[in-house]
């Protein structure tokens, strides 16, 4: 809605939030933005609208969140889609037959089975590196390269991607011009799903487009399945908003209005998913069921650095590895009780999985390949002693004392 009269960008994150493209409703003062639950929009003559004329295109309550995401990523525009991977989806459709994409080797689960399965059908190549090491990526650009995408932290290893040193080694080899759509210059995507705007803006380190899985901190509660971009470049819009029309990967109304909801209170979430992470990551380190833990805010991370450099606070996932393989890890899972085995991450509530079985059993046999022995944790917001005395008799049930020594 095109009812924004105070200038949010002045305001702090928080405030944004709350109300940059949320205003209250000219017509009647409603606070909240309505759902608008239509399909198409009168006009008062042949192709005169009030700027909507078929929801497909555009709907009032999805405008308002691309307003709300490009603020909040610092983006000069937003678009809404039907999931994380609907957005994925409608940035590949740039890729022409030849085109390479390099994407990072320890991708979510469902972009490699994009990429591998759907677009390698089209004629599309593509090649993996770990996008935590600079060189990798230096020598993982080929000639034909038109797109990399990563994420940071990546999933589940909590790699760090150095996303102003990405585009620094891009810019030095290509200039800073993207060239429009035809891409001279390999455009660069950060799915920002595990750190969320509030914790890293990629756009401000140089990357050209921020793609996002609302459904996890975004939403924030487990409820909604959404997609989100948001960018600088004019052209590469325009291309994306055609396809996206074209194709018809469009999120409803309501499922846009739960969005932003979950976005009002992402600030004081993150803070909290983060501090009981952080709390979580220290107390595994000292169980002897453990073999090795995986959170960029522990120092000794191998990427703690960059990590502090580009993030405010470290997030809510957590890795780690267990003594006993595939049969304390599942034994582990399955015994928890407040952390929820599901799969999914970001919300509220505490989950618990087994990636090699679940989120990345499609990586099996391939560069993505997972560990068996690995455990990820998506830590919610519940009292950070509730947490721990759950962690505390999933261990024990799940690696028994005297087990812990293979
Ligand atoms: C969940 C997820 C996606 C896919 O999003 P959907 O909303 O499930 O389609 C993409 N990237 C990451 C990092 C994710 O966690």
């Amino acid at each position: 809605m095109d009812n924004n009269h105070f200038d949010w960008s002045k305001t702090q994150f928080e405030t944004r939030a709350i109300h940059d493209g949320q205003e209250p409703e000219e017509t009647t003062g409603a606070v909240i933005v309505p759902i608008y639950q239509t399909s198409t929009y009168a006009q008062t003559g042949i192709n005169q609208t009030k700027g909507f004329d078929y929801a497909r295109s555009d709907n009032p309550t999805r405008s308002a969140l691309h307003t709300a995401i490009a603020s909040l990523e610092g983006g000069a525009w937003g678009l809404a889609f039907a999931s994380g991977m609907a957005a994925i989806t409608n940035i590949l459709y740039l890729m022409s037959p030849g085109d390479h994409i390099l994407m990072s080797d320890d991708a979510y689960g469902g972009t490699y089975r994009l990429i591998d399965k759907v677009l390698a059908r089209y004629g599309v190549e593509y090649s993996m590196v770990d996008f935590s090491e600079l060189e990798q990526v230096r020598e993982g650009l080929r000639d034909n390269t038109k797109l990399l995408i990563a994420e940071t932290p990546t999933n589940p290893y909590l790699k760090i991607v150095d996303i102003a040193g990405v585009a620094a080694l891009l810019s030095d080899r290509y200039g800073s011009d993207l060239g429009g759509t035809a891409l001279t210059k390999p455009l660069f995507v950060i799915d920002n799903t595990f750190a969320s705007p509030y914790i890293q803006q990629p756009l401000a380190h140089g990357a050209d487009l921020v793609v996002h899985s609302a459904t996890k901190y975004l939403g924030g509660h487990s409820d909604v399945v959404l997609g989100l971009i948001a960018g600088n470049d004019d052209a590469i819009r325009e291309n994306i908003k055609f396809h996206q029309n074209a194709a018809g990967a469009v999120p409803g109304p309501f499922d846009c209005w739960l969005v932003l909801r979950g976005m009002k209170t992402l600030g004081i979430r993150m803070r909290e998913h983060s501090a009981n992470a952080m709390r979580i990551a220290e107390w595994l380190k000292a169980d002897p069921a453990v073999k090795e833990v995986f959170y960029p805010g522990l120092p000794e991370h191998p990427n703690h650095a960059v990590a502090k450099r580009q993030m405010r606070e470290y997030s809510g996932m957590v890795s780690f590895t267990v003594h006993g393989g595939l049969e304390s890890a599942s034994r582990i899972v399955a015994a928890a009780k407040i952390f929820t085995l599901a799969e999914s991450l970001g919300g509220v509530e505490s989950l618990i999985e087994h990636p090699g079985e679940m989120t990345h059993a499609s990586t099996a046999g391939s560069k993505a390949e997972v560990g068996p022995d690995l455990v990820r944790l998506s830590v919610g917001i519940e009292h950070i002693d509730d947490l721990l005395a759950d962690l505390e008799q999933a261990l024990e049930v799940g690696v028994p004392a005297g087990a812990a020594a293979d």
